[in-house]
């Protein structure tokens, strides 16, 4: 073994392998692949192979859709066969819900390029003859279905990455890593120590025992899995390979293999493996099998597939493999360490693994993933997930795999966990919670008890009056959320403007003002959204969201200098209560000393005040469009805020709202938000935020390429639009119609209640963002005629907010 490389890759099973080819296809040839076994030694090796394309993430979908492209050119390259089969697939449904959702696929599919096709019943059986019509209403076809040798893939990689220049050591383990003071690493190992500029933990099932080698706990839990062959089956014989069918009411997938059958279910009950550490020993090795706790799966798939029953069964796999607590990969640079890489998580590695290392290698080589990898960023989680977290997590995500999510479906495993101070008073305010974070806060509050619960659906749901009744209630009086689900952080130093005029697109506001700015990355893209907030000269409190708290903290202290300034999130000290509404500034200024009028405290400011007893920071800014206040406490005072609030607001019928309200209220404004509207797929005139870009700053990151952007108008627009719908709104992923072809997509929708018209904002190509008209948006598989909106639904020219 070399005593010195660019990259070592931990891991020799179908993860790492991909990724050591991918880093040398993207030109570093230095690279070195451990594996403490043979290749495949982990969960790779008994894969039932199965590959598709449909995944409820688009960005996720397009890297599974470029896998599957890639076995050919490793085939080519390698000479090593990936067994690749491409039968095509059939998704299933036996309920009306499920079709509904097949439905919705199919037009996201759209503009992803996919061909899906819903076929009834008849035609589905016509294709997949084993199944029995009667138990289900119809199904969707995928051209792009198959299985690979999960051997010959891996192998395909590996022989790929060697001809590219990279080298593998087998029956080698590493067994611990040390960082020298230059970043770099001493990676030590069973047979002597190899010192390395990266590291990447591609380890698989022992992904959290190298992750703990540095320090980190992983959110990865490997679930045990099972899946049988049956007999050879008669129905077989003579006819052309079956295709792939998942039944998501028997919670089953099925497949040919050879003269039989393969069935594997994700089962309600769920066991995970190893909860607390992986065994060395573990290697090409089986778990025993567990046919009872699979067996009621198995009587729905007899039942559903009567043909396999009689076949019986020839073989039982029980293997474990590795999820995150929401089922994507976890990938990318670790917060904190330099240059370790994590590529771990990977549950679908026959559909992700090309994915997850061509973007991985683009990451380390260029420094930027080069596609949109917010979803399977390992930066989306933080603190909260604890072994035990992630255990109930993964464990209901496992159960649920074929279960539908419905829009307004909370999930209620590891709940509560995080909680604020009026976590009970809003509670007694029959509010429905939902979990960010793992943080409970409020989503819309019921009339009484026994209506605080959601009825999931696709459609308008029970709670869309009480919804209606927040939002015109903040309309016409004023209205009470809470806001302590988001990011913050403290920036303070002698170098902090300097620094935030840097990292931040627009100009860092004076002090006791506010900005709202991007965040860009050197190609101009959206990283970020902030609302920046002067205190003093040197003192800075941002807002950002919290899911990437992370993330922008990776990105605050790569591009920190050695001294001046220090940045420390602070999202949990600093909990939050907004007011909004023409009455707002009444019952806010009831409770404090300084003057709130317009004159004195207006639009975007940002002042210490004591609001009743309570020292608090507050700001007049507004994500309803209202005239509106945020106010930030410390977390020990967020009740006594709580109760002045709501107590001085009797006087002027202060209304409890939540967040599907002021989700409904900033799409009426065509205020986006991050992970939606805005990713690192957009630049900000594409998102309409060049009005918060400074141009006439010299330097800042990205300033280059959104000049650029701007320059040439973009490639893409986001649009607001109200459509023609009934009983269904958009949710977000909807494709977007015009003239009969589809343009676009949607990234948010909902009812507009304040201007009683379903809205969605979503983006077009800029050649199409002045059409007059042409436009259709698909909601549940039909086509809604909907017309472009000049500007905000609700009051476009901003007067409300500012009076
Ligand atoms: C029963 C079953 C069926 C499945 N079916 C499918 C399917 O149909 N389609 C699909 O896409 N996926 C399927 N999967 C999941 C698939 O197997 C995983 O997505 C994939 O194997 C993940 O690969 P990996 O490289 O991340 O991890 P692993 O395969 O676990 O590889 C990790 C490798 O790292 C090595 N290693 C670990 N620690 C060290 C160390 N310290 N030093 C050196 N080497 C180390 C291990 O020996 C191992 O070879 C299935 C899994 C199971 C169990």
């Amino acid at each position: 073994m070399k005593s010195h490389a660019k990259v070592v890759v931990i891991g020799g099973g179908v993860v790492g392998a991909s990724v050591l080819y991918h880093l040398t296809k993207a030109g570093w040839k230095d690279v070195l692949l451990i594996e403490r076994a043979e290749l495949t030694s982990g969960s790779t090796w008994h894969a039932a192979g199965g590959m598709h394309t449909v995944n409820g993430d688009p960005n996720v979908a397009k890297l599974q859709q470029y896998t599957i492209r890639l076995y050919k050119e490793l085939e080519e390259i390698s000479g090593q066969s990936c067994g690749v089969h491409i039968t095509g697939g059939i998704m299933l449904a036996g309920t009306r819900e499920r079709l509904d959702w097949l439905k919705m696929a199919k037009a996201r599919g759209r503009y992803l390029g996919m061909e899906l096709e819903m076929l009834s019943v008849d035609e589905a059986a016509k294709l997949f003859p084993l199944m029995d019509k009667t138990h289900f209403l119809g199904a969707m076809y995928d051209p792009i279905e198959g299985h690979v040798d999960p051997y010959g893939v891996t192998h395909a990689y590996a022989k790929s990455a060697q001809i590219g220049g990279a080298e593998i050591v087998r029956q080698t383990r590493v067994t611990d890593l040390t960082q020298r003071i230059d970043g770099s690493w001493d990676v030590i190992t069973d047979h002597g120590n190899v010192h390395a500029e990266h590291v990447v933990n591609a380890a698989g099932l022992w992904a959290r025992e190298v992750g703990r080698m540095v320090g980190i706990e992983l959110p990865v839990l490997a679930m045990e899995h099972q899946y049988l062959i049956t007999g050879d089956m008669p129905e077989l014989v003579g006819k052309k390979e079956q295709l792939h069918a998942i039944d998501f009411e028997g919670e089953i997938y099925i497949r040919q293999e050879r003269a039989g059958m393969l069935m594997g279910t994700y089962e309600r009950a769920g066991v995970p493996w190893s909860e607390v550490t992986t065994p060395w020993d573990f290697g090409q090795d089986l778990l025993p099998n567990d046919l009872e706790r699979i067996a009621p799966s198995l009587e729905l798939g007899f039942a559903h597939f009567p043909a396999l029953e009689s076949a019986g069964i020839r073989k039982i796999v029980n293997g474990p493999f590795t999820f995150a607590p929401d089922g994507n990969p976890l990938i990318g640079p670790v917060r904190g360490l330099t240059n370790f890489w994590v590529a771990c998580g990977v549950m679908a590695g026959f559909s992700q693994g090309g994915g997850v290392g061509l973007a991985l290698s683009q990451w380390m080589v260029n420094g930027d993933p080069g596609a949109d990898v917010w979803g399977m960023d390992v930066a989306r989680y933080g603190d909260w997930t604890t072994l035990a977290y992630t255990n109930a997590k993964v464990r209901e995500n496992y159960s649920r795999r074929f279960s539908i999510r419905f829009p307004n479906e909370e999930l209620p495993a590891a709940r509560p966990l995080r909680t604020t101070p009026i976590y009970e008073k809003l509670g007694e305010a029959h509010a429905v919670f939902g979990d960010y974070c793992a943080l409970e806060h409020p989503l819309w509050f019921a009339p009484s008890k026994e209506e605080a619960v959601d009825h999931v659906s696709f459609r308008r749901s029970n709670a869309h009056p009480h919804v209606g009744l927040e939002c015109t209630g903040v309309r016409d009086g004023v209205g009470l959320l809470e806001i302590s689900n988001y990011g913050k952080f403290d920036v303070r130093g002698p170098g902090a403007a300097e620094w935030l005029s840097k990292i931040m697109a627009n100009a860092v506001p004076k002090v006791g003002r506010i900005a709202l700015t991007p965040m860009l990355n050197e190609r101009g893209k959206l990283i970020g959204d902030f609302t920046m907030c002067r205190l003093t000269h040197d003192h800075f409190f941002l807002v950002g969201t919290y899911a990437a708290e992370v993330f922008y903290m990776r990105w605050f202290e790569q591009h920190l200098p050695p001294a001046g300034v220090t940045v420390r999130p602070c999202a949990m000290e600093y909990v939050g209560l907004s007011v909004a509404g023409p009455r707002s500034r009444d019952l806010l200024q009831s409770l404090v000393r300084d003057d709130l009028s317009t004159a004195a405290f207006p639009f975007m400011s940002f002042r210490r005040m004591a609001v009743g007893m309570v020292p608090a920071y507050v700001g007049r800014v507004s994500f309803t469009g209202e005239l509106g206040y945020e106010m930030w406490v410390t977390t020990d005072y967020q009740r006594a805020l709580y109760d002045s609030l709501t107590v001085a607001g009797r006087d002027f019928g202060l209304k409890l709202f939540g967040g599907r309200a002021l989700n409904a209220m900033r799409i009426e404004k065509n205020f986006g938000t991050w992970a939606r509207e805005y990713r690192p797929i957009y630049g900000p005139t594409e998102a309409n935020l060049s009005r918060f870009v400074d141009f006439s700053k010299p330097d800042f990151i990205g300033r280059a390429a959104a000049l650029e952007e701007k320059e040439s108008g973009g490639a893409l627009r986001l649009v607001g639009f109200s459509i023609d719908a009934t009983d269904a709104d958009a949710l977000g992923d909807e494709p977007i119609w015009h003239d009969d072809k589809v343009i676009g997509w949607v990234t948010s929708g909902g009812f507009g209640h304040r201007v009683g018209a379903s809205l969605a904002l979503g983006y077009v190509p800029t050649a199409l963002a002045c059409a007059a008209d042409g436009f259709e948006i698909e909601i549940i598989g039909e086509r809604h005629r909907a017309t472009r909106l000049a500007g905000a639904a609700y009051d476009p020219k901003g007067a409300l907010m500012r009076v």
